[in-house]
């Protein structure tokens, strides 16, 4: 609650940095929201009310402590501020910039009944980026090094959390990625207009100084054995991802002009940083994006950038029950993509390529297991889209690699894999010496709950060394 005016929501309305125009937005895929100033964050942290019982925490997959940062951007204390958000969350800058937070942080605030929640998201993002700017860096002075050492697999979200509190407590962390670049689907998914990759890229730096070491286009199964990492390292961490395309399995799915969503993407955040055009352009096409989640927005709003001639997104539920961010569903709607809700797709139709999708209409029936409504088609209700290209958004399934069973690492039915079955540190695999950690863990989810496995992983991994 601010200190000079304690019920400063009532004459501050609720503010979001400045965001781009549509037409302006279109022409590239830089981030749509500009910085706010130290004095708009400072109004706007101003209206949080210090409710007692911060919903926002905990509703925050990482609890980090909103209200005391929001507070210290209110009093102008950049480096303190930046100090505490590093307690709880080890991507702030990036959390704050794409975790759904309308149905996180934001979504729990007091004020979101009836005043508009405090920009949350937003002034976490300030924190990091001005502190960084401000030459503000993570204090490892205190640190006294234990000599012992971890492998981490995987440079996305988790391992990258994980490498984070393992130096902050003296030990060493190697990550290894197949890829070039840090960052997993940070880089290598999630579009620059989202997240621009010099934000990955700053945080790699810093985290470099904290000591973190980075070996990069190394497959671990491939160029670097298991065996190998079990025998050099004290542990090791996997935060693999989860990389299986979920499938249609109707008719002409297989047709040209049918696209796997994030093949697309990341061809196109690879065009983006090479400044070149990408190989696969929806350019003057009649696009239709199968899927509601936040890879289909994704997929909307790059074919959209890409002058598409339309963009429609076909979803089988209604709007209520989309499960992406409700605000990417209404930068998609601003920037032009076209709705269609409660609709099935039965078939792609062609005969050499893509000319349309048959669709059902459908209503939603009983809850499943998960709780959601299931959709139920209604009987008679087909129909025609016309489309030149499809993207297919349906989402993501682990995709483990050999290596793992044939080191008696178990897996869920569903390929998942398994931690916490022993009573063991936190997020220990079947093998002692094993821990694992985000989407390969909890299936396809939210870098913030990818960050927050990689942190209590890192935990378990101090708990294990210690013993
Ligand atoms: P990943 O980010 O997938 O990282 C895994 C890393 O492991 C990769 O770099 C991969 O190269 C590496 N790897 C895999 N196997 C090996 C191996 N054998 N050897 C070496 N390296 C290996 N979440 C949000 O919160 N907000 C969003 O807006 C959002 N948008 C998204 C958009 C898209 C298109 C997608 C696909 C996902 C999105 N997500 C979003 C989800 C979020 O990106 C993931 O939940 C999160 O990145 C998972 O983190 P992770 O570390 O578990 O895995
Ligand atoms: Fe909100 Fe995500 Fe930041 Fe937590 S990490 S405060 S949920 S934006």
């Amino acid at each position: 609650m601010s200190i000079e005016k304690p019920f400063q929501f009532l004459d501050v309305p609720r503010e979001s940095p400045v965001k781009i125009e549509v037409p302006i937005r279109l022409l590239d895929f830089k981030e749509i929201y500009q910085d706010y100033e130290a004095d708009h964050a400072a109004s706007q942290a101003a209206r949080c009310l210090d409710c007692g019982n911060p919903y926002c925490e905990w509703k925050c997959p990482v609890h980090n402590q909103i209200p005391n940062w929001l507070k210290l951007i209110e009093q102008g204390r950049l480096f303190e501020a930046a100090e505490l958000s590093h307690m709880t969350n080890s991507l702030p800058e990036i959390c704050g910039r794409i975790c759904p937070h309308d149905r996180l942080c934001e979504g729990d605030c007091t004020l979101n009944d009836g005043y508009g929640a405090v920009t949350i998201g937003s002034i976490e993002k300030y924190i990091t980026d001005e502190a960084f700017k401000a030459g503000w860096r993570p204090d490892l002075s205190d640190v006294v090094p234990t000599g012992k050492r971890v492998a981490i697999i995987g440079a996305g979200p988790a391992g990258l959390a994980c490498a984070d509190i393992l130096v902050r407590n003296g030990v060493g962390a190697r990550v290894f990625d197949r890829y070039d670049q840090i960052g997993g689907l940070l880089t290598y998914g999630i579009p620059p207009f989202k997240l621009e990759k010099q934000v990955v890229m700053k945080r790699r730096q810093v985290l470099e100084e904290m000591g973190v070491e980075f070996v990069l286009n190394t497959e671990i199964g491939r160029d670097r054995s298991f065996s190998e990492l079990l025998e050099g390292y004290d542990a090791v961490f996997i935060g693999i991802g989860t990389y299986r395309s979920i499938r249609g399995d109707f008719p002409g799915e297989q047709l040209p002009g049918v696209n796997e969503a994030l093949p697309y993407l990341v061809e196109n955040v690879k065009a983006v940083m090479a400044d070149r055009p990408p190989d696969t352009s929806m350019a003057g096409q009649r696009v239709v994006v199968l899927g509601g989640g936040d890879t289909a927005q994704d997929c909307n709003r790059t074919a959209i950038r890409q002058a598409a001639e339309s963009v429609t997104c076909v979803y089988r539920r209604d709007e209520l029950n989309m499960p992406g961010s409700r605000r990417e569903v209404h930068h998609a709607r601003e920037e032009g993509v076209e709705f269609i809700f409660n609709r099935q797709p039965m078939e792609i139709i062609g005969s050499d390529k893509v000319e349309a999708v048959r669709v059902a209409e459908t209503r939603l029936g009983e809850p499943d297991a998960s709780g959601r409504q299931t959709p139920e088609i209604v009987p008679g209700s087909e129909s025609i889209i016309p489309a030149d290209q499809v993207l297919i958004a349906f989402g993501f399934q682990p995709d483990p690699p050999d290596w793992l069973a044939e080191h008696e690492i178990e897996l869920h039915p569903n390929q998942r894999i398994r931690v916490n079955d022993n009573g063991g540190p936190a997020f220990q695999t079947s093998h002692p010496k094993v821990f694992a950690g985000g989407d390969i863990v909890r299936g396809a989810d939210l870098v913030v709950t990818a960050v927050f496995e990689g942190r209590e992983a890192a935990k378990g991994i101090l708990d294990y060394l210690d013993e």
